[in-house]
């Protein structure tokens, strides 16, 4: 799993899913007047990333409706971020799903390999 997350080509095909999702929005309409859309990304700080790639994700990709009064911001599905957690969502649920159950020495382990604090561990669980 942690070779999972060391390969940059992995994040890289999450990246191109977003993008993907991103240009369908791009073509559609606001659901509430049927208004232009226009990009208005979410600033994003992804932690968990390979270094090279922290550019591509430094933004949630989100649009705004261009029409005066309506302005509704449609965001598309994202499978790299969630909610507004700062480590990216895959890491998330993989971190989630290895530690199994609140187990101190699972725990101990990720702190030590990864630098996640025991705290942000079991946050994560409980979500
Ligand atoms: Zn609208």
């Amino acid at each position: 799993m942690f070779k999972l997350l060391q390969n940059s080509r992995f994040f890289q095909l999450l990246f191109k899913i977003d993008c993907r999702q991103a240009q369908e929005a791009a073509q559609s309409c606001c659901r509430a007047g049927g208004g232009k859309l226009h990009r208005a990304d979410d600033p994003r700080k992804a932690r968990g990333v390979p270094h090279k790639l922290t550019e591509q994700w430094d933004r949630r990709y989100s649009f705004c409706c261009s029409t005066e009064g309506c302005r509704l911001r449609h965001t598309p599905v994202s499978v790299r971020f969630l909610g507004r957690k700062v480590y990216a969502g895959v890491f998330i649920m993989l971190i989630s799903a290895l530690m199994n159950g609140p187990n101190e020495r699972r725990a101990g382990e990720l702190h030590r390999e990864l630098g996640l604090d025991v705290r942000t561990l079991k946050r994560w669980h409980q979500w």
